[in-house]
């Protein structure tokens, strides 16, 4: 017989933050499996070999609006003031514009989201004002407006910006990160970059914005340690869970406690009505025999090349460390389910989530087992969601 309560399958943001929250509040024994060799999940961050520290799954940085998030989290670390911002990179396709700020090799740049001294860089200082006050003019009560909106614009000349916006920010960078156009994915993946109606370049505006102090990983190992958490790292819960007839049963017997589960919903039932589609990541990491690379944490590759960003970790964590640093590149591609590979971004639409509600059923015939996170419920979740939606979900338990 198990003397845990819980059991929780991984160790991210969404199993992290229900695990403390039943130790701490419930005072409940927690057993936490990870598949992985490391806890964190998808936010785990570590040295590489040169010194940097580097995300592992993709750059992070964490921004919300929730109080209760913020706070709960804070409480496992202290924060460094991090505001991101993030510029596109992109040939200069118009000679006769002279951008209102530099140029090089060709290529210009201007703030990612597009805002008020984007318009300047591409269409020049006088045009990119006088088109701006035509925006401020259209949306006077908006502070931003997502590309499909203003593309819904009759005016010729704010249908002039909406299609220069569409060409050198949106069409590209979503095909190259999910093969499919602006208009047939899920309108509120291209919402998350609004074009911004005023000039603040900074690519969240969210109350709280910062980077754990010592990284992601160490305010996790904080989280999880408590005397009624037990975390398993490299251990497949699958291979130790049975599900039958409404029970669940862990290394053979019958688990009577709440089962949290944050791993991939089709998975857990054997891909029983065939796999959820993904996208996944290659990343290109490269070490530089310099202090820095580019300007910013993040530049975007918004009409060629077949990586979508460039992310130098320096920037966003303030290491400092002279003459070397870290970059990587991100190329998406279909998640084929092969070995080795990560479902990094749920494909959000009608049949998809339709797929899925199939098996959100099949797991609503077990009354003890919730399906929290990213993967679990198939969605496409900041960070502070999935911990917002921890802390939901323990209040219930509670
Ligand atoms: P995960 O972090 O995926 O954790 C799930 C854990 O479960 C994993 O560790 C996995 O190994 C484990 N697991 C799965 N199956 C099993 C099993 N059978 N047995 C044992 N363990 C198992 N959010 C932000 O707020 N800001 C950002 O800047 C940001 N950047 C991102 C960049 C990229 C490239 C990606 C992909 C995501 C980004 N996110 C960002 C989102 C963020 O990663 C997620 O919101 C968060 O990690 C979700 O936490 P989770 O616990 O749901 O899932
Ligand atoms: N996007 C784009 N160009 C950009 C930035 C974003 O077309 O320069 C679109 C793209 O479809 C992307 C989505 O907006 O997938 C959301 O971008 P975000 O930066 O939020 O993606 P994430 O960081 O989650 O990968």
């Amino acid at each position: 017989m198990t003397n845990f309560h819980t059991l929780i399958v991984g160790a991210g943001y969404a199993g992290a933050v229900a695990a403390r929250r039943l130790a701490e509040d419930g005072d409940k024994k927690v057993l936490v499996l990870e598949r992985r060799p490391h806890v964190a999940g998808n936010a785990y961050d570590c040295l590489d070999q040169a010194g940097i520290l580097i995300h592992q799954y993709g750059p992070h940085i964490f921004h919300t609006n929730d109080k209760r998030v913020f706070d709960y989290l804070s409480r496992f670390t202290q924060w460094r003031r991090y505001q991101h911002r993030v510029i596109a990179n992109l040939p200069r396709d118009n000679p006769e514009v002279v951008p209102a700020h530099k140029t090089t090799d060709g290529r210009f740049f201007f703030p990612v989201p597009f805002n008020l001294d984007s318009l300047k860089n591409a269409f020049g200082t006088k045009e990119g004002e006088r088109l701006g006050q035509k925006l401020l003019d259209a949306y006077p009560a908006q502070s931003q407006v997502t590309i499909l909106e203003l593309r819904q614009n009759s005016d010729p000349e704010i249908a002039a910006i909406a299609d220069y916006v569409y060409e050198h920010v949106f069409v590209h960078y979503t095909m190259k990160q999910w093969g499919q156009t602006p208009e047939e994915i899920d309108p509120a993946t291209t919402a998350r970059v609004p074009v911004r109606l005023s000039a603040d370049d900074r690519y969240f505006q969210d109350a709280y914005q910062g980077m754990p102090l010592n990284g992601y990983t160490p305010m996790f190992e904080k989280m999880l340690d408590h005397p009624n958490i037990t975390v398993e790292t490299g251990v497949d819960a699958l291979s130790r869970l049975e599900l039958a007839d409404g029970a669940i049963r862990l290394d053979g017997e019958v688990f009577g406690g709440p089962v949290i589960y944050t791993g991939q919903a089709d998975e857990l039932f054997s891909f029983r009505f065939g796999p959820l589609p993904y996208r996944t990541l290659d990343f290109g990491y490269e070490t530089l025999p310099q202090d820095y690379f580019q300007a910013h944490g993040t530049v975007n590759y918004t009409v060629d090349k077949p990586y979508t960003r460039i992310t130098e970790f320096k920037h966003l964590t303030g290491q400092v460390k002279p003459g070397a640093t870290t970059i990587m590149r991100e190329c998406s591609r279909a998640y084929t389910g092969a070995e080795g590979e990560i479902p990094y971004y749920a494909i959000i639409n009608a049949d998809n989530n339709a797929l899925y509600a199939k098996y959100a059923d099949l797991a609503a015939q077990y009354p003890d087992l919730h399906l929290l996170g990213r993967l679990a419920e198939y969605k496409y979740y900041n960070m502070d969601a999935i911990a917002a939606r921890a802390l939901a979900l323990t209040d219930e338990l509670l």
